[in-house]
Parts: C-alpha cells; structure tokens; sequence
C-alpha cells in the first residue's frame, strides 16, 4: 500500500520538533515516552543542546537501541562535543520525578495515546504542575 503522507508522519512529528529546536535553541531536552530514541539520536547532533534525557516506561526498548546514543569517533571533532550529556531513565510520565525539573523543552511524541484517561491527567499535572519546563511538544496521531 502507498504510504499516505510523505515523509510519514511520525517523521514529520519529529521535524517538527528539530526545527523548533533549531529556532529556540533550549538547552535542556526531556523527551518522555523516548521508546528507541529515535528523537533523541537526531537531537544529540543540535550543539546547542547540553543535556538531553529520555524517559519510557520500558526499559528493555531503551535498552534496545540506546547504543546508537553513544559517541562516534566524528563526535570529537566538534569543539563543543564536551558540554552534551546524555541521560535515559525507566519511569512513568505518571509519576514526579525531581530529576526532569527544570528542561527547556519537553517532548511527547505519540504518547499520550498510550495512557489511560485517568493517567492523561496525572500527565497534565505533572508535565504542566510540577516538571513546568518552558515549552512543551505534545502529539499524537490519534483524534
Ligand atoms: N516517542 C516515540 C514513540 C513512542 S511509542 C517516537 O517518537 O518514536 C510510545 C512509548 O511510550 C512506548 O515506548 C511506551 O513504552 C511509552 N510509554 C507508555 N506509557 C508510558 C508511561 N506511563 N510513561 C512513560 N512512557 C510510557
């Protein structure tokens, strides 16, 4: 079957936010829900960004392909290669967790349509109450 949209959508998504980041410049990147860090291996080559975290409830995904997050030999090449730091944490988007206070930006890309209604809520209060970061990308692919 022909694909409907090109590129395909969970592709766009993730320009979408390459380009934001490449127009704001934060420094402090939370993707949630970073399943096999695809967002993430294209957002560590942004040298603005000095520290990029991944959350998934699903520690053997990140584990899967996480390697693709560690340096390559070109990486050391770029004067500025030293102030990124990467972090990726099992955990729920559900539950307050100190260490992702503080971001510029968070994502959220296809997540949501993954929580329960009652879970969606305490996302809301934790993304908007308690992380409070300066920008928030959220979506979904679902109506
Ligand atoms: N953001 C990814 C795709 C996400 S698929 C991308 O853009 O490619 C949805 C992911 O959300 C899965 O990896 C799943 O394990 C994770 N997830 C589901 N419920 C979660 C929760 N409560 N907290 C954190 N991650 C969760």
């Amino acid at each position: 079957m022909e694909p409907m949209f090109t590129p395909a959508l969970h592709r766009q998504r993730h320009q979408f936010v390459i380009d934001f980041v490449k127009r704001k410049k934060p420094k402090k990147v939370l993707d949630l829900g970073c399943c096999e860090c695809v967002l993430l291996k294209q957002l560590k080559f942004h040298r603005e960004i000095e520290l990029l975290v991944g959350l998934d409830i699903d520690g053997v995904q990140i584990k899967k392909k996480m390697h693709g997050l560690a340096p390559i030999s070109t990486d050391y090449l770029q004067p500025s290669y030293d102030q990124l730091r990467i972090e990726l944490y099992q955990g729920s988007v559900t539950e307050k967790d100190a260490r992702l206070r503080g971001f510029d930006l968070v994502t959220s890309i296809e997540l949501i349509e993954h929580l329960t209604l009652a879970d969606v809520e305490l996302f809301s209060e934790v993304v908007f109450g308690y992380l409070t970061p300066e920008a928030v990308i959220v979506s979904t692919p679902k109506l």
